[in-house]
């Protein structure tokens, strides 16, 4: 594996690390690279993508769909694919990923392991209660974890920074759309507090 020393920052650009970066092609990679942190699109806004003490995987050329379910939309996809390219490709099918931040370029791994939220948050929760199993390379094996199958470990991968090691891939329930376009519906809010109430009150997804 070819080793570059860059310095890099995540979103904010307040801090950097320099250090060495592979950035693999192929998930086969990932079974000599394993004992190294994975970072994603670098989106996160402090360092939880940064490691200034050493080296790390950066995850973004895993970036290939395994396979999509037309029918459930279950979609199967390494770590590296940005989710705003879920949207874009499947969309147009009728199903998009249930959970999306405010930013399309968040990968599927940084998204699991910061278990991010969207605007839809008080009706479908966050990233990983959409996330049916993913595969974790343990030992430089890829071990498949789901909310049942190894579950202390995947409630420990959704959410846990990367901590628990590389995620290779995962499988995530779509949600059906209408297609590419949206419907938006205005309401205006005459003061603050009527404001907070149209939120709280708000089933919109
Ligand atoms: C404009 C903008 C809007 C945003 N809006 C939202 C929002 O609405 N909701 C929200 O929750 N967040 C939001 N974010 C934050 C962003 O979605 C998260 O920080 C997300 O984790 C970034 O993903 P990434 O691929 O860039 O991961 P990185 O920033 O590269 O890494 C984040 C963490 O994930 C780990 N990680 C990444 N890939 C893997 C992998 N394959 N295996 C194991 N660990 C991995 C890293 O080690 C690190 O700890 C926003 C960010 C921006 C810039």
């Amino acid at each position: 594996m070819l080793w570059n020393t860059q310095s890099y920052t995540g979103w904010g650009r307040a801090l950097s690390a320099e250090g060495e970066l592979a950035r693999p092609e192929r998930a086969a990679a990932l079974a000599e690279l394993y004992a190294h942190p994975a970072i994603g699109a670098r989106r996160s806004y402090g360092d939880a993508c940064l490691n200034s003490t050493g080296a790390a995987v950066d995850m973004t050329r895993l970036d290939r769909i395994l396979s999509f379910d037309a029918t459930t939309g279950l979609v199967e996809a390494e770590a590296g694919v940005p989710v705003g390219e879920l949207a874009r490709l499947f969309a147009p099918l009728g199903w998009m990923p249930t959970v999306m931040p405010g930013t399309g370029f968040a990968t599927i791994g940084g998204c699991i392991a910061m278990d991010v939220h969207g605007k839809n948050h008080h009706v479908d929760g966050s990233f990983g209660n959409h996330v049916t199993a993913i595969k974790l390379m343990v030992a430089g094996k890829p071990k498949t974890i789901t909310p049942k199958r190894n579950a202390a470990l995947f409630k420990a991968t959704v959410g846990g920074l990367g901590q628990t090691g590389i995620i290779a891939s995962a499988t995530l329930q779509m949600s059906r759309c209408e297609g590419e376009g949206m419907e938006v519906t205005e309401q205006r809010a005459e003061n603050w507090e009527e404001h907070i109430a149209l939120l709280s009150s708000s089933q919109a997804r």
